[in-house]
């Protein structure tokens, strides 16, 4: 048994193998003035070695829940709605199973900012969309607060929903399955390269916030690229990777979140190498991994303020 940790070790630190070559289309300048936010709704400091394979070069995970308001002229757009302010209450409903993965991964998480309350603050009554990276709890625990408004999502992960109505598999939280019903948008991707992609929804038609699947952790997975200027550009890739350093390591999630969290590992892995290889064509583009609090706080600063930290516009 003592023999088995090590191999089971140099198993989880391997690399991953490059993606196929693939032609890059690069993001355009950015045209139309548009503003972030990062609301952090809540968030828990774990071991680094939760967040990517092998020894990770980050002692602590620095985990955020966030939901990022992006603020176009055209309309409020909110991409992902963080944890849920009753998931004590919600999470019973699941089996023993859903609620141990629970325990480990999204109900970690101690509530930080109420989503509504900070929306208020920042003068948002009701958004145009919630845009979901995909439904796990921690992502679409705010849509039920948001009554009425279309929560956009690929086709994928809306079929993943009805199903979970119908038949569920504690994939996600029945009471965000519930208040989904109805108002689920399925996203339209158009087969139109976009960095190394060969599909892309252009949100308002001006490059500045483009939808890609990025399908792996859930069936639905997508990637939403935030074009604010020249200097400020990401890419927010959901679950694909937990820690930002699993792009210059190439590796993977740590073991554990891997088989907690991924649906579907083998696709996820061969996601985070097209984000490797995304990083080589597009170095300035920052990649934004869903629950990395370091690179919220290196690109929007320390959120202390009464305000949720905007940037841009
Ligand atoms: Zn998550």
């Amino acid at each position: 048994m003592k023999k088995l940790l090590p191999l089971l070790l140099l198993t989880a630190c391997a690399t991953l193998p490059d993606a196929a070559p693939h032609a890059f289309v690069p993001l355009p300048s950015p045209v139309t003035p548009i503003e972030v936010c990062w609301i952090d709704t809540g968030g828990v400091s774990v071991p680094g070695g939760y967040g990517a394979a092998g020894s990770t070069q980050a002692q602590t995970w620095e985990v955020t829940s966030p939901a990022l308001l992006i603020r176009h002229p055209k309309g409020d757009l909110l991409l992902d709605s963080g944890i849920s302010e009753k998931a004590e209450e919600e999470h019973r409903e699941l089996g023993a199973w859903g609620r141990f993965v629970f325990s480990q991964t999204a109900g970690r998480n101690i509530p930080r900012r109420k989503l509504t309350d900070a929306l208020a603050a920042l003068g948002v009554t009701k958004p145009m969309a919630v845009l979901l990276s995909h439904v796990h709890a921690d992502h679409a625990g705010g849509v039920s607060t948001l009554p009425g408004v279309p929560v956009w999502l690929a086709a994928e992960e809306q079929r993943l929903v009805e199903t979970e109505l119908k038949h569920p598999r504690d994939v996600m939280m029945p009471a965000h399955a519930r208040a989904m019903e109805g108002r689920m948008v399925p996203i339209s991707f158009e087969s139109v390269p976009f960095a190394n992609q060969d599909e892309r929804f252009d949100v308002f038609g001006d490059g500045s916030v483009v939808v890609v699947p990025m399908p792996g952790h859930t069936p639905g997975s997508i990637a939403t690229f935030v074009n604010v200027s020249p200097t400020f550009r990401f890419v927010h890739v959901g679950d694909i990777i937990s820690l930002q350093e699993s792009i210059d390591r190439r590796v993977g999630k740590s073991w554990l979140m891997r088989t907690l969290t991924d649906e579907d590992e083998e696709a996820t892995a061969a996601q985070v190498a097209k984000l490797v290889q995304l990083h080589e064509a597009d170095p300035d583009l920052v990649i934004l991994p869903a629950h990395d609090r370091s690179v919220y706080v290196r690109l929007f600063g320390e959120d202390a303020e009464p305000l949720p930290p905007c940037r841009g516009r």
